[in-house]
């Protein structure tokens, strides 16, 4: 059996600074990940990571604090206020360290870290590396892991955790490249296994990101916490949802209807276009429901007023995608835009240290709910909040191996892995040998439609209930379903029907979560239900899975020093 003290799996931000970390406290660590590192979504985030380092010369008085202030503001009082008072307290730490191990930011002209404006936040503090920041982030801490010649497993792919009396004894993957299941024990195990966009149509994620992580752990009895909370992003490309970054808008850039009007006014008078993202998401969305967008369903972004020289140097991604995408070149005509899912406030429940209920399973970055980021997260926290907590969950977790999770724990778990992988097995193989009338791309079409329409941007009684139903007669449907590629090397048919299950679980948990919250609160907007309701929904969604679906729990909000107000921009 192939053993590890501390196995990380997902090779993006979170998950690589979490090998890091504990590799650097003394412990032996590998890292698992269905494809190379660099290949993570986080090497597709654009616009920048936000951290109080007062370096704009409009921010000379910003500080944690102000940054925390913002960001339960952002969340609609619903994130846990230590742990946001953590997450920007040790971002300019975080940042200061990235930029030692060279991670090329983007400069202002005295040679400090370049910070731009980003939504719902009062001080420009957004750093960036162009529209590539996730990029530089991402090679710079793949640089970090080749330093200390950490074990990678490239395409490899988790399929269970194996959990027994409340401990984690490790994982069973599938070696893609044989298409053999292996059992890899582990003292600790980390998931930085990121978010669950494809979920949902329209979605601005890589096609891998399907919330593998959340499912294998809700699976092996993990709850998820506030799994209704789904971050619409106001701008992503008419058609096919490519992103385009918070930081066009950062950089100044309007949003305009047909009709020509900058109509943020009405929503968010005072931030205009840079409201938080579930504002900005409604009111263009809004727009295109009232009949002013333009035909077919999108508004614009406008950033011809910028010049060419500002598009050139801070935005130049962005440029390439819209010419390559929809031939629109951004220096001479505006963008066609429409929102788009991109992100997952929600995710597999753990505290600051990346704790969860199972002893020695650890979480961190978007596969995870701390919670800071509550009903709807700022642009430039999620980078954030893989360096924080990744770091935090690699400490916690080497300190454990050292501890109760060490040698002596793993003679026990060779008996544990040898049941899970059993189970595992028999699972994996009916899937390979499926041969059903239904087609499971089609299926999870479906999914995603359903979703988008029934638990989407805006929510009401009627539709959510179509979207449980829905989700529901697609868990009745898998059994039945057939696949074409029966090889075991590589195949890719394989490997994505056998998560398909664990994504029908999680939509269930979304739509059951979004129907028992009778309240709008940031990302989650119900036209039955418009205002907050603190008095009745000032908590945290717990979702256990149960053979009859979701069991819902509530938790208590932590606050500390903000009391709920009234969220105006
Ligand atoms: C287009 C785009 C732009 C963004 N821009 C910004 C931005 O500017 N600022 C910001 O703060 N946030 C941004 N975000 C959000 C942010 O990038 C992500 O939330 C963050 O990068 C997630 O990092 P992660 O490490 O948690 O997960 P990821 O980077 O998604 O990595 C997940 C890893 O898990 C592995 N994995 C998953 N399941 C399995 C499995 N079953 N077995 C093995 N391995 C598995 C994958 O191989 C991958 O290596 C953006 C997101 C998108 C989609």
């Amino acid at each position: 059996m192939i053993y590890h003290e501390v196995l990380v799996v997902g090779g993006g931000l979170a998950g690589l600074r979490a090998a890091i970390e504990a590799h650097d406290a003394g412990c032996e660590v590998a890292v698992l990940s269905r494809v190379h590192p660099v290949r993570s979504h986080s090497v597709a985030a654009q616009g920048g990571v936000n951290a109080a380092l007062g370096n704009h010369p409009d921010a000379s008085d910003d500080n944690p604090e102000r940054h925390a202030f913002d960001t339960v503001k952002g969340s609609d009082y619903l994130a846990d206020q230590d742990a946001v008072e953590i997450l920007t307290g040790e971002a300019p730490g975080r940042i200061y360290e990235m930029e030692h191990w060279g991670c090329p930011f983007s400069r202002t002209s005295d040679g400090k870290i370049a910070q731009r404006p980003f939504g719902g936040a009062g001080y420009p503090r957004c750093c960036y590396a162009a529209d590539k920041t996730g990029h530089a982030l991402l090679h710079t801490m793949f640089e970090q892991t080749l330093k200390r010649g950490l074990r990678i497993y490239e395409e490899w792919q988790v399929v269970s955790l194996a959990v027994a009396d409340g401990r984690c004894h490790g994982v069973i993957a599938l070696d893609m490249r044989t298409g053999k299941l292996e059992a890899v024990g582990a003292g600790a195990v980390v998931f930085g296994t990121g978010g669950a966009g494809r979920i949902y149509a329209r979605s601005t994620n890589n096609i891998i990101n399907t919330g593998s992580g959340m499912a294998i752990a809700y699976m092996a009895g993990v709850p998820l916490k506030d799994m209704e909370f789904i971050q619409f992003h106001p701008t992503s490309l008419f058609g096919n949802n490519v992103l385009m970054t918070e930081g066009a808008r950062g950089e100044g850039g309007y949003l305009r209807n047909a009709l020509g009007e900058r109509f943020m006014e009405k929503y968010a008078p005072k931030a205009m276009e840079l409201g938080p993202r579930d504002i900005v998401a409604r009111a263009i969305q809004t727009e295109i429901n009232e009949g002013r967008g333009f035909p077919g369903g999108y508004v614009q972004l406008d950033l011809t007023h910028l010049g060419a020289e500002k598009i050139l140097e801070r935005l130049p991604a962005i440029r390439d995608i819209a010419i390559n995408f929809t031939g629109v070149d951004p220096i001479k005509e505006p963008i066609p835009i429409q929102p788009g899912q991109h992100y997952f406030m929600g995710g597999i429940d753990t505290d600051a240290d990346g704790v969860t209920e199972v002893a020695g399973f650890y979480a961190a970055g978007e596969c995870s709910c701390v919670s800071v980021h509550g009903a709807n997260r700022l642009g430039g926290n999620s980078l954030l909040e893989t360096i924080v907590f990744g770091r935090r969950a690699g400490l916690h977790a080497s300190t454990y191996v050292k501890g109760e999770g060490g040698a002596r724990a793993k003679a026990g778990s060779e008996k544990v892995l040898a049941k899970v992988m059993a189970d595992t097995e028999k699972r994996v193989i009916w899937v390979l040998e499926a041969d059903g009338p239904e087609d499971p791309a089609g299926l999870r079409d479906e999914l995603r439609e359903s979703m988008f329409r029934n638990v989407g941007l805006f929510r009401e009684e009627k539709g959510m209930l179509e979207g449980l139903d829905k989700v529901r007669e697609l868990r009745g449907r898998y059994p039945r379903i057939g696949i074409r590629n029966r090889g075991r090397r590589y195949n890719l048919d394989w490997a994505r029907n056998l998560e398909l299950e664990g994504m029908i679980l999680v939509a269930e948990a979304i739509a059951a979560g979004a129907l028992a919250r009778k309240e709008s609160r940031g990302s989650h907007f119900r036209t039955d239900y418009k205002e907050r309701d603190d008095q009745n929904f000032l908590k945290h969604t717990i979702a256990r899975l149960t053979d009859d679906g979701p069991r819902l729990e509530y938790r208590p909000v932590t606050i500390t020093r903000w009391e709920p107000q009234a969220r105006t921009y």
